[in-house]
């Protein structure tokens, strides 16, 4: 389906990416950073406007019609444990692999200067006070701060209103489903401006920057993107093909085009659009993956959860502090939480890198030493924790087939093995 959208959309996406990185060098050897960041950037922040902009009708529209096509709660609650197990347990995976990495990687880091480093952490909430901010206390407001937990927690109650009403709620359902296919043709319309923004937004990054800043920080760089490569080629393709029954090369094929996208969007929510296609073209139930992926946008974030372990093992390195197992165990914990209140959106790790930090007695102020290339870092962690979420909801989608398959609610006798070219799931 993403091919219909446009078949060489991911090649024009990296094709754009490879040119802004080059004109990026060019403008800095030009001198010419200030046009790069006046000129340049702005249409970048466009595209990231217009992608906020849409996620939220998209999340509500999505959301209520994945509820509604569950059809009954209990249904509901099981998928949802499953998608909660699926998502708690591989975050552990990877941060437990971005811890690993790191502490073997450590050695590698060069010694920056950290005296007169300055970073105002925003301030952090309490896991109590997560818990109580997931439930609105107005129905426009979230809609209009963009506040993800909440708008899913309304499309929940709204998505259970609408099947226990039964018939008289056709007419707002039938409404419902329109809207979305509505902001499905903007979204698309949005996503194909994506090359250009991806040459408008790097360009600036490297004008600015320059490799010198990206070369001191090389090896940290490339200890996240290790990790972020064992959990994508490795724990997610293992995860898929034992539970989900998917040949793994066919899940990667797959994937890519959601992995391209949100690379070079660095938003898991604003990706959504092209994961749906993406998992209805290899086959996973349109149902389940209204329901997993918005969740999964807002919540799942083993990439950021990687970002998480790498940042604190670099910052602490930097600060000539050892960090302790009970530190580490604590990092897990505390990542696992920072990825539940951590925004689909650029740049939303960071924010939530100073609870893990604050969490363990790190410096705050050691983010500065990331903040520069958080951008780079944002790219690999957004393609995982999309990946993250397509995996969860083939998982998920492949028991719902074998679940009714044991009713005998679909004809066939044996639950095929996913192609990913030629089933429609639905
Ligand atoms: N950009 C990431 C996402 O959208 C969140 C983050 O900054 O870690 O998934």
């Amino acid at each position: 389906m993403f091919k219909k959208l446009n078949e060489s959309l991911p090649l024009q996406i990296f094709t754009a990416l490879g040119l802004g990185i080059i004109a990026g060098l060019v403008f800095m050897a030009l001198g010419w950073e200030d046009f790069a960041q006046t000129y340049l950037n702005p249409i970048g922040t466009i595209f990231l406007n217009l992608l906020k902009f849409i996620v939220v009708p998209i999340v509500l529209t999505s959301m209520i019609s994945g509820v509604v096509s569950l059809q009954d709660m209990k249904k509901i609650r099981t998928i949802g444990i499953r998608t909660l197990v699926f998502f708690f347990s591989t975050t552990a995976i990877a941060l437990v692999i971005g811890l690993v990495v790191s502490n073997i990687m450590k050695g590698t880091y060069a010694t920056l200067e950290v005296s007169d480093l300055a970073y105002e952490a925003a301030e952090q909430s309490s896991f109590i006070d997560t818990i109580v901010n997931i439930f609105p206390s107005n129905l426009f407001q979230p809609m209009a701060e963009s506040t993800m937990l909440q708008i899913i927690c309304i499309a929940l109650f709204i998505g259970f209103g609408i099947i226990v009403a039964g018939e008289k709620a056709d007419p707002f359902m039938t409404w419902i489903d329109s809207c979305y296919e509505v902001f499905m043709v903007i979204m698309r319309g949005i996503i194909k401006m994506t090359p250009i923004a991806v040459f408008c937004l790097i360009t600036p990054v490297v004008a600015v920057n320059g490799p010198q800043v990206l070369g001191s920080l090389a090896m940290v760089l490339l200890t996240a993107y290790i990790c972020y490569a064992l959990q994508g080629l490795l724990v997610y393709p293992a995860v898929v093909t034992v539970l989900g029954r998917i040949n793994p090369k066919k899940f990667l094929k797959g994937a890519a085009p959601a992995f391209a996208f949100a690379f070079s969007s660095t938003s898991s929510i604003g990706t959504l659009p092209v994961s749906m296609e993406c998992v209805e073209d290899m086959g996973g139930r349109k149902a389940v993956a209204s329901f997993v992926l918005p969740l999964g946008a807002t919540i799942n974030m083993s990439g950021t959860a990687i970002y998480q372990a790498v940042c604190c093992v670099f910052i602490a390195t930097c600060y000539g502090i050892n960090l302790t197992l009970p530190q580490m165990i604590t990092i897990v914990v505390t990542a696992i939480l920072a990825s539940i209140g951590t925004a689909g959106t650029p740049g939303a790790g960071m924010i939530m890198l100073a609870m893990v930090l604050q969490s363990v007695g790190l410096p705050v102020e050691g983010i500065a030493l990331v903040a520069g290339v958080d951008r780079i870092f944002d790219m690999g962690r957004t393609g995982l924790n999309v990946f993250g979420d397509i995996s969860a909801t083939m998982v998920v989608s492949h028991y719902e087939d074998v679940r009714e398959a044991r009713q005998g609610n679909r004809v066939q006798e044996e639950i095929p093995e996913r192609t990913g070219e030629d089933e429609s799931g639905e």
